[in-house]
Protein backbone atom coordinates (compact mmCIF):
# COMPACT_ATOMS: atom_id res chain seq x y z
CA UNK A 1 0.00 0.00 0.00
CA UNK A 2 1.10 3.50 -0.56
CA UNK A 3 2.41 5.97 2.02
CA UNK A 4 0.21 8.53 3.16
CA UNK A 5 2.38 11.87 3.09
CA UNK A 6 1.03 14.78 4.36
CA UNK A 7 3.03 18.08 3.70
CA UNK A 8 1.92 21.40 6.05
CA UNK A 9 2.47 24.53 4.23
CA UNK A 10 2.68 25.41 0.34
CA UNK A 11 5.69 27.89 0.25
CA UNK A 12 9.02 26.69 -1.20
CA UNK A 13 9.74 23.91 1.14
CA UNK A 14 6.20 22.43 1.26
CA UNK A 15 6.24 22.00 -2.54
CA UNK A 16 9.82 21.06 -2.91
CA UNK A 17 9.25 18.97 -1.14
CA UNK A 18 6.01 17.24 -2.71
CA UNK A 19 8.21 17.49 -5.99
CA UNK A 20 11.24 15.71 -4.92
CA UNK A 21 8.77 12.96 -2.53
CA UNK A 22 7.19 12.22 -5.83
CA UNK A 23 10.19 11.55 -7.88
CA UNK A 24 11.99 9.46 -4.89
CA UNK A 25 9.11 7.61 -4.39
CA UNK A 26 7.04 6.78 -7.14
CA UNK A 27 3.88 5.33 -6.51
CA UNK A 28 5.21 4.50 -3.27
CA UNK A 29 3.25 7.57 -1.60
CA UNK A 30 0.24 9.30 -1.97
CA UNK A 31 1.41 12.70 -1.09
CA UNK A 32 -0.94 16.20 -0.42
CA UNK A 33 -0.17 19.17 0.75
CA UNK A 34 -2.05 21.00 2.87
CA UNK A 35 -2.17 25.07 2.74
CA UNK A 36 -3.80 27.69 4.83
CA UNK A 37 -3.95 30.40 2.43
CA UNK A 38 -5.60 30.67 -1.10
CA UNK A 39 -2.63 30.39 -2.93
CA UNK A 40 0.86 28.64 -2.73
CA UNK A 41 4.20 30.15 -2.63
CA UNK A 42 4.29 31.57 1.12
CA UNK A 43 7.09 34.34 1.32
CA UNK A 44 8.45 33.77 -2.33
CA UNK A 45 5.79 36.36 -4.00
CA UNK A 46 5.30 38.54 -6.58
CA UNK A 47 3.16 40.91 -7.23
CA UNK A 48 1.58 42.23 -10.38
CA UNK A 49 0.35 45.51 -10.71
CA UNK A 50 -1.36 45.71 -14.37
CA UNK A 51 -2.45 49.42 -13.76
CA UNK A 52 1.06 50.64 -13.53
CA UNK A 53 2.24 47.48 -16.27
CA UNK A 54 4.90 46.66 -13.70
CA UNK A 55 5.38 43.86 -10.76
CA UNK A 56 7.98 43.78 -7.67
CA UNK A 57 9.09 41.47 -5.27
CA UNK A 58 6.92 41.31 -2.27
CA UNK A 59 8.70 38.58 -0.12
CA UNK A 60 12.45 37.29 -1.60
CA UNK A 61 14.42 39.49 -3.64
CA UNK A 62 16.88 37.96 -4.02
CA UNK A 63 18.43 34.27 -4.95
CA UNK A 64 22.09 33.40 -3.37
CA UNK A 65 24.81 31.94 -4.98
CA UNK A 66 26.95 30.72 -2.53
CA UNK A 67 30.74 29.72 -3.36
CA UNK A 68 30.57 25.83 -2.74
CA UNK A 69 27.19 25.44 -2.18
CA UNK A 70 25.34 25.72 -5.75
CA UNK A 71 22.13 23.58 -4.97
CA UNK A 72 19.18 26.29 -5.61
CA UNK A 73 21.35 27.54 -8.78
CA UNK A 74 20.90 23.85 -9.85
CA UNK A 75 17.71 23.61 -9.05
CA UNK A 76 16.67 26.61 -10.96
CA UNK A 77 18.67 25.39 -14.12
CA UNK A 78 17.01 22.23 -13.92
CA UNK A 79 13.09 23.94 -13.79
CA UNK A 80 14.40 26.10 -17.05
CA UNK A 81 13.97 29.40 -15.25
CA UNK A 82 15.88 32.36 -17.00
CA UNK A 83 17.88 34.48 -14.90
CA UNK A 84 19.57 37.65 -14.58
CA UNK A 85 22.58 38.73 -12.26
CA UNK A 86 22.15 41.37 -9.59
CA UNK A 87 24.87 44.16 -9.45
CA UNK A 88 26.31 43.41 -6.27
CA UNK A 89 28.23 46.90 -5.57
CA UNK A 90 25.63 49.00 -3.55
CA UNK A 91 26.10 52.74 -3.29
CA UNK A 92 25.53 54.10 0.41
CA UNK A 93 23.33 56.74 1.32
CA UNK A 94 24.87 57.57 4.90
CA UNK A 95 24.74 60.67 6.86
CA UNK A 96 23.10 62.89 4.50
CA UNK A 97 25.74 61.60 1.63
CA UNK A 98 26.01 59.32 -1.07
CA UNK A 99 29.16 56.85 -0.68
CA UNK A 100 29.83 55.34 -3.94
CA UNK A 101 33.62 54.40 -3.65
CA UNK A 102 36.40 54.01 -0.60
CA UNK A 103 37.77 57.49 -1.26
CA UNK A 104 34.12 58.83 -0.37
CA UNK A 105 33.85 56.44 2.37
CA UNK A 106 37.33 56.89 4.03
CA UNK A 107 36.59 60.95 3.09
CA UNK A 108 33.16 60.20 5.76
CA UNK A 109 35.07 57.45 8.08
CA UNK A 110 38.66 58.92 8.45
CA UNK A 111 41.60 56.69 8.09
CA UNK A 112 41.40 55.19 11.63
CA UNK A 113 37.77 54.22 11.05
CA UNK A 114 38.38 52.50 7.69
CA UNK A 115 41.16 51.03 9.61
CA UNK A 116 39.45 49.53 11.85
CA UNK A 117 36.46 48.71 9.59
CA UNK A 118 39.10 46.55 7.38
CA UNK A 119 40.67 44.89 10.43
CA UNK A 120 37.23 43.51 11.40
CA UNK A 121 36.80 42.35 7.36
CA UNK A 122 40.25 40.46 7.91
CA UNK A 123 38.94 38.80 10.89
CA UNK A 124 35.47 38.02 9.92
CA UNK A 125 36.98 36.49 6.81
CA UNK A 126 39.47 34.33 8.33
CA UNK A 127 37.73 32.90 11.07
CA UNK A 128 34.27 32.20 8.38
CA UNK A 129 36.50 30.70 5.18
CA UNK A 130 34.09 30.20 2.16
CA UNK A 131 33.49 26.12 2.57
CA UNK A 132 32.20 26.95 5.97
CA UNK A 133 30.08 29.83 5.02
CA UNK A 134 28.75 27.50 2.20
CA UNK A 135 28.05 24.95 5.36
CA UNK A 136 26.12 27.40 7.00
CA UNK A 137 24.02 25.73 9.95
CA UNK A 138 25.43 22.91 10.05
CA UNK A 139 26.42 21.29 13.11
CA UNK A 140 30.11 22.52 13.16
CA UNK A 141 28.68 26.27 13.74
CA UNK A 142 28.81 25.05 17.39
CA UNK A 143 32.56 25.51 17.55
CA UNK A 144 33.17 29.03 15.70
CA UNK A 145 33.23 31.71 18.18
CA UNK A 146 31.31 34.48 17.32
CA UNK A 147 28.01 32.10 17.76
CA UNK A 148 28.11 32.44 21.11
CA UNK A 149 28.44 36.28 21.26
CA UNK A 150 25.98 38.45 19.88
CA UNK A 151 26.37 40.43 16.96
CA UNK A 152 26.62 43.61 19.25
CA UNK A 153 29.16 42.12 21.28
CA UNK A 154 31.62 41.21 18.31
CA UNK A 155 30.69 44.76 16.61
CA UNK A 156 32.69 46.28 19.75
CA UNK A 157 35.98 44.62 17.92
CA UNK A 158 35.95 48.05 16.18
CA UNK A 159 37.35 50.69 18.08
CA UNK A 160 35.79 53.60 16.14
CA UNK A 161 32.70 54.37 16.91
CA UNK A 162 31.62 55.61 13.51
CA UNK A 163 33.06 52.06 12.24
CA UNK A 164 31.41 50.14 14.45
CA UNK A 165 27.74 52.04 13.41
CA UNK A 166 28.24 51.83 10.04
CA UNK A 167 29.10 48.11 9.65
CA UNK A 168 26.00 47.74 12.01
CA UNK A 169 23.93 49.67 9.55
CA UNK A 170 25.38 47.47 6.56
CA UNK A 171 24.26 44.53 8.32
CA UNK A 172 20.78 45.71 9.45
CA UNK A 173 19.99 46.19 5.67
CA UNK A 174 20.01 42.88 5.26
CA UNK A 175 19.41 41.20 8.26
CA UNK A 176 16.21 41.48 9.87
CA UNK A 177 16.64 42.14 13.31
CA UNK A 178 19.52 44.00 15.51
CA UNK A 179 22.86 43.10 16.65
CA UNK A 180 21.73 42.67 20.07
CA UNK A 181 18.80 39.38 19.28
CA UNK A 182 21.83 37.58 16.71
CA UNK A 183 24.72 36.06 16.99
CA UNK A 184 28.48 37.28 16.06
CA UNK A 185 28.19 34.74 13.24
CA UNK A 186 24.95 35.17 11.50
CA UNK A 187 25.68 38.72 11.17
CA UNK A 188 28.58 38.17 9.92
CA UNK A 189 27.06 35.58 7.69
CA UNK A 190 24.52 37.99 6.36
CA UNK A 191 27.52 40.87 6.13
CA UNK A 192 28.94 38.09 3.50
CA UNK A 193 26.54 38.65 1.59
CA UNK A 194 27.88 41.16 0.26
CA UNK A 195 31.25 39.77 -0.63
CA UNK A 196 31.68 38.45 -3.96
CA UNK A 197 34.39 35.72 -2.77
CA UNK A 198 31.31 34.12 -0.93
CA UNK A 199 28.26 34.99 -2.92
CA UNK A 200 26.58 36.45 -5.73
CA UNK A 201 23.06 36.87 -6.45
CA UNK A 202 20.28 37.18 -9.31
CA UNK A 203 16.83 37.19 -9.63
CA UNK A 204 14.31 35.34 -11.80
CA UNK A 205 13.27 36.51 -15.44
CA UNK A 206 9.60 37.38 -14.62
CA UNK A 207 9.28 37.22 -11.39
CA UNK A 208 10.71 35.26 -8.43
CA UNK A 209 7.30 33.47 -8.39
CA UNK A 210 8.78 31.67 -11.40
CA UNK A 211 10.46 29.07 -9.10
CA UNK A 212 7.35 28.45 -6.96
CA UNK A 213 4.96 28.27 -10.05
CA UNK A 214 7.46 26.12 -11.45
CA UNK A 215 7.27 23.41 -9.18
CA UNK A 216 3.25 23.47 -8.43
CA UNK A 217 2.88 23.06 -11.70
CA UNK A 218 4.99 19.90 -12.11
CA UNK A 219 3.02 18.02 -9.18
CA UNK A 220 0.50 15.14 -9.58
CA UNK A 221 -0.12 15.58 -5.90
CA UNK A 222 -3.40 16.86 -5.17
CA UNK A 223 -2.14 20.60 -3.11
CA UNK A 224 -5.92 22.22 -1.25
CA UNK A 225 -5.82 25.71 -0.66
CA UNK A 226 -7.19 27.48 2.48
CA UNK A 227 -7.08 24.44 4.23
CA UNK A 228 -4.98 25.24 7.72
CA UNK A 229 -3.97 22.66 9.63
CA UNK A 230 -5.54 22.93 13.39
CA UNK A 231 -4.52 20.36 15.34
CA UNK A 232 -2.16 16.79 15.04
CA UNK A 233 -2.39 14.09 16.97
CA UNK A 234 0.58 11.59 17.34
CA UNK A 235 0.01 8.28 19.26
CA UNK A 236 0.18 4.74 19.60
CA UNK A 237 -3.77 4.34 18.85
CA UNK A 238 -4.39 6.88 16.04
CA UNK A 239 -0.95 6.94 15.08
CA UNK A 240 -0.45 9.97 12.99
CA UNK A 241 -3.44 12.36 12.38
CA UNK A 242 -4.19 16.06 11.41
CA UNK A 243 -7.05 18.24 10.89
CA UNK A 244 -7.70 21.00 8.56
CA UNK A 245 -10.20 23.41 8.21
CA UNK A 246 -11.50 23.13 4.96
CA UNK A 247 -14.66 25.27 2.63
CA UNK A 248 -16.44 21.75 3.35
CA UNK A 249 -15.96 21.61 6.64
CA UNK A 250 -13.21 20.15 9.17
CA UNK A 251 -11.42 16.76 7.68
CA UNK A 252 -9.13 14.37 9.68
CA UNK A 253 -6.51 12.26 8.06
CA UNK A 254 -4.50 9.52 8.78
CA UNK A 255 -0.77 9.77 7.69
CA UNK A 256 2.34 7.49 7.31
CA UNK A 257 4.65 10.89 7.60
CA UNK A 258 3.82 14.48 8.05
CA UNK A 259 5.97 17.42 6.74
CA UNK A 260 5.68 20.82 8.83
CA UNK A 261 6.78 23.49 6.84
CA UNK A 262 6.01 26.68 8.96
CA UNK A 263 8.46 28.88 10.98
CA UNK A 264 7.48 28.87 14.96
CA UNK A 265 4.80 31.01 15.20
CA UNK A 266 2.59 28.77 12.86
CA UNK A 267 3.92 25.90 14.49
CA UNK A 268 2.32 27.59 18.05
CA UNK A 269 -1.08 27.87 16.58
CA UNK A 270 -1.50 24.16 15.92
CA UNK A 271 -2.90 22.35 18.73
CA UNK A 272 -0.70 19.32 19.01
CA UNK A 273 -3.27 16.61 21.16
CA UNK A 274 -0.34 14.05 22.38
CA UNK A 275 1.10 15.18 25.47
CA UNK A 276 4.87 14.18 24.98
CA UNK A 277 4.01 15.21 21.51
CA UNK A 278 3.28 18.95 22.46
CA UNK A 279 5.78 19.14 25.14
CA UNK A 280 8.42 17.78 22.36
CA UNK A 281 6.93 20.84 20.05
CA UNK A 282 7.16 23.44 22.69
CA UNK A 283 10.50 22.96 23.18
CA UNK A 284 11.46 22.89 19.48
CA UNK A 285 9.40 26.37 19.53
CA UNK A 286 11.12 27.92 22.64
CA UNK A 287 14.87 26.82 21.03
CA UNK A 288 13.73 27.91 17.36
CA UNK A 289 11.60 31.44 18.34
CA UNK A 290 13.70 34.26 17.06
CA UNK A 291 10.84 35.44 15.29
CA UNK A 292 11.62 39.57 13.38
CA UNK A 293 9.62 41.26 11.01
CA UNK A 294 10.05 42.92 7.64
CA UNK A 295 8.11 45.62 5.92
CA UNK A 296 8.38 45.70 2.61
CA UNK A 297 7.35 49.27 1.04
CA UNK A 298 7.35 49.58 -2.97
CA UNK A 299 6.73 53.06 -4.13
CA UNK A 300 5.57 52.51 -7.95
CA UNK A 301 6.96 56.24 -9.46
CA UNK A 302 6.00 57.57 -13.24
CA UNK A 303 9.77 57.79 -14.12
CA UNK A 304 12.87 56.59 -12.44
CA UNK A 305 14.39 60.04 -11.23
CA UNK A 306 17.19 58.46 -9.17
CA UNK A 307 19.07 56.83 -11.44
CA UNK A 308 21.81 59.43 -12.21
CA UNK A 309 22.87 59.29 -8.39
CA UNK A 310 21.90 55.14 -7.87
CA UNK A 311 21.97 53.65 -11.16
CA UNK A 312 22.50 50.25 -9.70
CA UNK A 313 20.35 47.49 -9.25
CA UNK A 314 20.02 48.26 -5.25
CA UNK A 315 21.76 51.06 -2.60
CA UNK A 316 21.64 50.80 0.95
CA UNK A 317 20.78 53.62 3.09
CA UNK A 318 20.82 54.25 6.86
CA UNK A 319 17.03 55.43 7.20
CA UNK A 320 15.35 52.76 9.34
CA UNK A 321 18.08 51.26 10.94
CA UNK A 322 20.08 50.67 7.66
CA UNK A 323 17.71 49.23 4.84
CA UNK A 324 18.15 48.10 1.71
CA UNK A 325 16.76 50.10 -1.39
CA UNK A 326 15.91 47.85 -4.72
CA UNK A 327 15.11 49.24 -8.37
CA UNK A 328 12.69 46.93 -9.31
CA UNK A 329 11.72 49.01 -12.35
CA UNK A 330 11.44 47.20 -15.74
CA UNK A 331 14.35 47.55 -17.90
CA UNK A 332 13.05 50.28 -20.46
CA UNK A 333 15.41 52.94 -19.89
CA UNK A 334 15.25 56.32 -17.70
CA UNK A 335 12.06 57.02 -18.78
CA UNK A 336 9.80 54.28 -18.11
CA UNK A 337 8.26 53.58 -15.15
CA UNK A 338 10.25 53.13 -11.97
CA UNK A 339 9.91 50.84 -9.13
CA UNK A 340 11.51 51.23 -5.42
CA UNK A 341 11.73 48.60 -2.55
CA UNK A 342 12.34 49.32 0.80
CA UNK A 343 13.22 46.39 2.95
CA UNK A 344 12.53 47.59 6.15
CA UNK A 345 13.93 45.54 9.23
CA UNK A 346 13.56 44.80 12.85
CA UNK A 347 12.28 47.30 14.98
CA UNK A 348 11.39 50.21 13.05
CA UNK A 349 9.87 47.65 10.86
CA UNK A 350 7.73 46.20 13.61
CA UNK A 351 6.72 49.94 15.06
CA UNK A 352 5.60 50.41 10.92
CA UNK A 353 3.85 47.84 11.23
CA UNK A 354 1.05 48.42 12.68
CA UNK A 355 0.52 52.04 10.58
CA UNK A 356 -1.83 52.60 8.23
CA UNK A 357 -0.55 52.49 5.01
CA UNK A 358 -0.54 56.37 3.89
CA UNK A 359 1.90 56.64 7.13
CA UNK A 360 4.08 54.06 6.33
CA UNK A 361 4.50 55.60 2.51
CA UNK A 362 4.65 59.04 3.83
CA UNK A 363 7.53 58.03 6.34
CA UNK A 364 9.53 56.28 3.34
CA UNK A 365 9.14 59.53 0.93
CA UNK A 366 10.50 61.41 4.14
CA UNK A 367 13.56 58.80 4.03
CA UNK A 368 14.79 59.75 0.67
CA UNK A 369 18.47 60.03 0.47
CA UNK A 370 20.14 63.41 0.22
CA UNK A 371 20.47 64.68 -3.36
CA UNK A 372 17.15 62.71 -4.86
CA UNK A 373 13.85 64.38 -4.47
CA UNK A 374 10.70 63.27 -5.67
CA UNK A 375 8.90 65.47 -8.77
CA UNK A 376 5.40 66.68 -7.45
CA UNK A 377 3.07 64.10 -9.12
CA UNK A 378 5.62 61.70 -9.81
CA UNK A 379 3.94 58.85 -7.29
CA UNK A 380 1.44 56.46 -8.53
CA UNK A 381 0.80 54.41 -5.83
CA UNK A 382 3.16 52.69 -2.65
CA UNK A 383 2.04 49.29 -1.33
CA UNK A 384 2.91 47.93 1.40
CA UNK A 385 3.67 44.28 2.43
CA UNK A 386 3.76 43.91 5.73
CA UNK A 387 5.74 39.97 6.95
CA UNK A 388 4.82 39.10 10.42
CA UNK A 389 3.91 36.70 12.98
CA UNK A 390 3.76 32.92 10.91
CA UNK A 391 5.27 35.30 7.88
CA UNK A 392 8.43 36.94 9.41
CA UNK A 393 11.38 35.17 9.68
CA UNK A 394 14.15 34.13 12.43
CA UNK A 395 16.96 36.68 13.38
CA UNK A 396 18.67 33.62 14.78
CA UNK A 397 18.25 30.58 12.82
CA UNK A 398 18.96 26.94 14.17
CA UNK A 399 19.12 28.98 17.99
CA UNK A 400 21.90 28.39 20.00
CA UNK A 401 23.46 25.90 19.96
CA UNK A 402 22.53 24.43 16.95
CA UNK A 403 21.00 21.14 17.47
CA UNK A 404 21.78 17.63 15.88
CA UNK A 405 19.77 17.76 12.43
CA UNK A 406 17.59 14.49 13.04
CA UNK A 407 16.65 16.15 16.54
CA UNK A 408 16.37 19.66 14.92
CA UNK A 409 13.94 18.06 11.78
CA UNK A 410 12.48 15.46 14.32
CA UNK A 411 11.56 17.10 17.56
CA UNK A 412 9.95 13.82 19.33
CA UNK A 413 12.22 10.95 19.22
CA UNK A 414 9.29 8.67 18.84
CA UNK A 415 7.65 9.84 15.51
CA UNK A 416 10.66 10.19 13.59
CA UNK A 417 8.07 10.26 10.46
CA UNK A 418 6.50 13.72 12.06
CA UNK A 419 9.38 16.06 10.36
CA UNK A 420 9.70 20.08 10.27
CA UNK A 421 11.65 21.66 7.77
CA UNK A 422 12.19 25.31 6.97
CA UNK A 423 14.65 28.16 6.58
CA UNK A 424 14.42 29.25 10.35
CA UNK A 425 16.23 25.87 10.84
CA UNK A 426 19.68 27.13 9.07
CA UNK A 427 19.97 30.22 7.17
CA UNK A 428 16.74 32.48 7.42
CA UNK A 429 17.11 32.23 3.16
CA UNK A 430 15.82 30.07 0.60
CA UNK A 431 18.95 28.24 0.76
CA UNK A 432 18.50 27.20 4.34
CA UNK A 433 14.87 26.07 3.24
CA UNK A 434 16.38 23.71 0.37
CA UNK A 435 19.25 22.20 2.50
CA UNK A 436 16.54 21.55 5.38
CA UNK A 437 14.13 19.93 2.93
CA UNK A 438 16.93 17.52 0.92
CA UNK A 439 17.76 16.73 4.40
CA UNK A 440 14.41 15.47 5.27
CA UNK A 441 12.89 13.98 2.19
CA UNK A 442 16.08 11.58 1.70
CA UNK A 443 15.93 10.27 5.39
CA UNK A 444 12.33 9.87 4.72
CA UNK A 445 12.09 8.20 1.83
CA UNK A 446 14.66 5.48 3.12
CA UNK A 447 12.64 5.07 6.30
CA UNK A 448 9.30 4.70 4.40
CA UNK A 449 10.68 2.16 1.37
CA UNK A 450 13.27 0.37 3.82
CA UNK A 451 15.96 0.92 1.08
CA UNK A 452 19.09 2.46 1.90
CA UNK A 453 18.93 5.81 -0.16
CA UNK A 454 22.42 7.53 -1.21
CA UNK A 455 22.84 10.81 0.91
CA UNK A 456 22.74 12.34 -1.68
CA UNK A 457 19.82 10.70 -3.63
CA UNK A 458 17.38 14.01 -3.42
CA UNK A 459 19.65 16.54 -4.49
CA UNK A 460 20.81 14.16 -7.72
CA UNK A 461 17.38 14.72 -9.19
CA UNK A 462 18.35 17.87 -10.34
CA UNK A 463 21.98 18.41 -9.72
CA UNK A 464 24.04 17.44 -12.44
CA UNK A 465 26.75 14.56 -11.40
CA UNK A 466 29.54 16.86 -10.85
CA UNK A 467 27.40 19.46 -8.91
CA UNK A 468 26.39 16.52 -6.53
CA UNK A 469 29.17 16.76 -3.84
CA UNK A 470 29.99 20.48 -4.54
CA UNK A 471 33.71 21.20 -4.72
CA UNK A 472 35.33 23.14 -1.88
CA UNK A 473 35.12 26.95 -2.98
CA UNK A 474 39.04 28.21 -3.99
CA UNK A 475 40.24 29.77 -0.85
CA UNK A 476 39.35 33.69 -0.87
CA UNK A 477 42.47 35.93 0.09
CA UNK A 478 41.35 37.20 3.35
CA UNK A 479 41.67 40.97 2.25
CA UNK A 480 40.09 43.70 3.45
CA UNK A 481 36.78 43.99 1.60
CA UNK A 482 35.76 47.19 0.51
CA UNK A 483 33.08 49.08 -2.65
CA UNK A 484 36.42 49.42 -5.03
CA UNK A 485 37.33 45.69 -4.03
CA UNK A 486 34.42 44.76 -4.90
CA UNK A 487 33.72 46.70 -8.16
CA UNK A 488 36.78 44.72 -9.33
CA UNK A 489 35.86 41.59 -9.06
C1 LIG B 1 10.19 40.15 3.14
C2 LIG B 1 11.05 38.94 3.01
C3 LIG B 1 12.14 38.99 2.17
C4 LIG B 1 12.95 37.87 2.01
N1 LIG B 1 13.98 37.95 1.12
C5 LIG B 1 14.69 36.85 0.85
C6 LIG B 1 15.66 36.88 -0.19
O1 LIG B 1 15.86 37.91 -0.84
N2 LIG B 1 16.35 35.73 -0.46
C7 LIG B 1 16.11 34.56 0.22
O2 LIG B 1 16.75 33.54 -0.09
N3 LIG B 1 15.19 34.52 1.22
C8 LIG B 1 14.47 35.62 1.53
N4 LIG B 1 13.50 35.57 2.49
C9 LIG B 1 13.27 34.28 3.18
C10 LIG B 1 12.43 33.37 2.28
O3 LIG B 1 11.23 34.02 2.01
C11 LIG B 1 12.17 32.04 2.95
O4 LIG B 1 13.40 31.40 3.21
C12 LIG B 1 11.35 31.06 2.11
O5 LIG B 1 10.32 31.69 1.43
C13 LIG B 1 10.86 29.95 3.04
O6 LIG B 1 9.89 29.16 2.41
P1 LIG B 1 9.03 28.14 3.27
O7 LIG B 1 8.21 27.37 2.34
O8 LIG B 1 9.91 27.40 4.20
O9 LIG B 1 8.12 29.05 4.20
P2 LIG B 1 6.88 29.94 3.73
O10 LIG B 1 7.15 30.58 2.45
O11 LIG B 1 6.57 30.83 4.89
O12 LIG B 1 5.70 28.89 3.52
C14 LIG B 1 4.93 28.39 4.57
C15 LIG B 1 3.51 28.17 4.04
O13 LIG B 1 2.73 27.58 5.07
C16 LIG B 1 1.42 28.13 5.05
N5 LIG B 1 0.83 27.93 6.36
C17 LIG B 1 0.98 28.66 7.50
N6 LIG B 1 0.26 28.09 8.51
C18 LIG B 1 -0.34 26.99 8.01
C19 LIG B 1 -1.19 25.98 8.55
N7 LIG B 1 -1.56 25.98 9.84
N8 LIG B 1 -1.62 24.98 7.73
C20 LIG B 1 -1.25 24.95 6.42
N9 LIG B 1 -0.44 25.88 5.86
C21 LIG B 1 0.01 26.87 6.64
C22 LIG B 1 1.70 29.59 4.70
O14 LIG B 1 0.51 30.19 4.20
C23 LIG B 1 2.80 29.47 3.68
O15 LIG B 1 2.30 29.36 2.36
C24 LIG B 1 12.68 36.68 2.72
C25 LIG B 1 11.59 36.64 3.59
C26 LIG B 1 10.79 37.75 3.73
C27 LIG B 1 9.62 37.69 4.66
Amino acid sequence: MAAQIGIVGGGFSGLLSAWLLERLLGDEAEIVVLEAGDQVGGRVRTTRVPEAGVSYEAGVAEFYDIAGNPQLRHLVRHLGLETRPLTGTPSFAIDGRVVHDDAELAGWLGQRGIDQVRRFWERGTALRPPADYALAGRLQDNEHPWLHRTFEDVLGEIDDARGAWFTAMQCHSDLATEPARTSGLFGMDNLLIDHPGYCTMYTLTGGNDGLVRALAAQLTSPVLRSAPVTSVRADDTHGIQASCTTSGGAQTRDFDALIFTLPPPGLRSVRWADTTLSSAVDAHIRHHDHGTVYLRVTLLFRRRFWRDLFPEDYFVSDAFGGVTVYDQSPDVGADGVGVQSWLIAGTDALALAGRPDADVVAAVLGAMPAGVTVPDGALITGCVDRWTGVAGVSGLPGGVPLLPLDRRHAPDPRWPQLLFVGDYLYDSTLCGALDAVLHVVTRLAGRLTDRPLAPNAALALFAPPSGVIAAPPDPVPHAAFFLDERRRS
